[in-house]
């Protein structure tokens, strides 16, 4: 009766449920999962994929963008989807401490599904680089939080030291269950769309994002389910292109603190996906990852986080270069919430409360109605 929460895979097999039970669920028969495997879920996945004309129109397209907005997975950001796998996993081979490097989601998320498991949670962040509110998550569900004099590829390369040592599970997306799980994302927005899209725009930070998309095109396209792959589009912070640039990056810089990467682990992955599907690999400046966040949030009320932004200024820059056919399908990976990143908002806002008297005349003069 321990772990009265978690069930096993065929328990759930009924992958048709119109109760949603998380993407290993729904999923089983694409994931390395069995019987054996005790199933940790918050219920991930199932997020909604919203078409947004009012952007497309101020970016001067013709094409219909659609994005998979991740913001609304259990911690708020994609990597639920392969967490939900990572500690099902390291469960099923009896783990007690699971351990990441992260720029902030990912530490959000393992932190909260270790909790969920009930096991130990160790989380690697460089200091002072973290946004406010994956901060706040990572305490508030219980992992040791250790800050780093360093950046995010110095906390990796530790942490995959520590791997090896075989005493802790390494739960960042050099493990291959975390691609496995994200994969679903894909066949989410193929399952919606009834289609795969013609292109897939996405932010490219360690590179494991992009990898499981690609994954999860190939693999529905191969069972049959579509008809045709998208062209993956990727897109890196200007002063974080390791990939773009073709060589590491040792100091990576950028306000998109999410793809602050210099050495993508998954490397190899992008540049696969990217010649496999005829893709693009480009980087986007921070000044054009602000205009396209501040933007979404204005012309369609949705809320992301800065480096979710930099897939949304490659579809500006995209449009304006007119690489993107008239009527074309687009897929935009939303990959986490506005809220996790407050002081990123605040400050791109550039405006502040109007302070006035509590009378009614002090408010009508502030909105100009008298
Ligand atoms: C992790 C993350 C990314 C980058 O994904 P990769 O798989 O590392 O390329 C982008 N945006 C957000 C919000 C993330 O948390």
């Amino acid at each position: 009766m321990k772990r009265a929460l978690i069930t096993s895979a065929t328990a759930s097999q009924h992958s048709e449920s119109p109760v949603w039970e998380g993407v290993i669920a729904r999923y089983a028969r694409y994931l390395p999962v069995s019987g054996a495997t005790p199933i940790v879920t918050l219920k991930e996945g199932n997020t909604p994929l919203i078409r947004v004309p009012n952007f497309v129109h101020a970016c001067g397209g013709k094409f219909e963008l659609w994005l998979k907005y991740e913001a609304l997975n259990p911690t708020c950001s994609f990597k639920d989807r392969g967490m939900t796998m990572a500690v099902s996993k390291a469960l099923e081979r009896g783990t007690k401490v699971v351990i990441c490097a992260s720029t902030g989601n990912t530490s959000a998320s393992a932190a909260a599904y270790a909790a969920r498991a009930r096991i130990r949670c160790v989380v690697l962040l460089p200091h002072g680089k973290i946004a406010l509110g994956k901060l706040a998550q990572a305490l508030m569900y219980g992992a040791t939080t250790i800050a780093i004099d360093g950046n995010f590829d110095e906390a990796l390369r530790i942490v995959r030291e520590l791997g090896e040592t075989g005493k802790v599970e390494v739960v960042n997306s050099v493990n291959p269950a975390r691609i496995e799980g994200q994969k679903t994302a894909a066949f989410e927005i193929c399952d919606h769309l009834g289609r795969a899209p013609d292109f897939h725009f996405l932010p490219v930070g360690n590179a494991g994002n992009i990898t499981a998309y690609w994954k999860g095109y190939t693999e529905y396209f191969s069972d049959g389910r579509i008809a045709a792959l998208p062209r993956m589009f990727g897109f890196q912070a200007a002063g974080a292109a390791p990939i773009v640039e073709g060589r590491p990056i040792e100091k990576p810089e950028t306000i998109a603190s999410a793809i602050r990467i210099g050495n993508p682990a998954s490397w190899h992955g992008a540049t696969n996906a990217i010649e496999e599907s005829k893709g693009l690999i480009d980087k986007v400046t921070d000044e054009e990852i602000l205009n396209a966040y501040q933007l979404l949030a204005r012309t369609e009320g949705l809320f992301v986080e800065p480096a979710s932004a930099a897939a949304l200024a490659g579809v500006i820059r995209c449009a304006k270069n007119h690489l993107i056919p008239e009527n074309s399908v687009v897929a935009a990976t939303m990959t986490g919430h506005g809220l996790k990143d407050p002081d990123s908002a605040l400050k791109t806002s550039g405006t502040e409360p109007l302070i006035v008297a509590p009378k009614k005349e002090a408010v009508m003069k502030v909105m100009g109605i008298y």
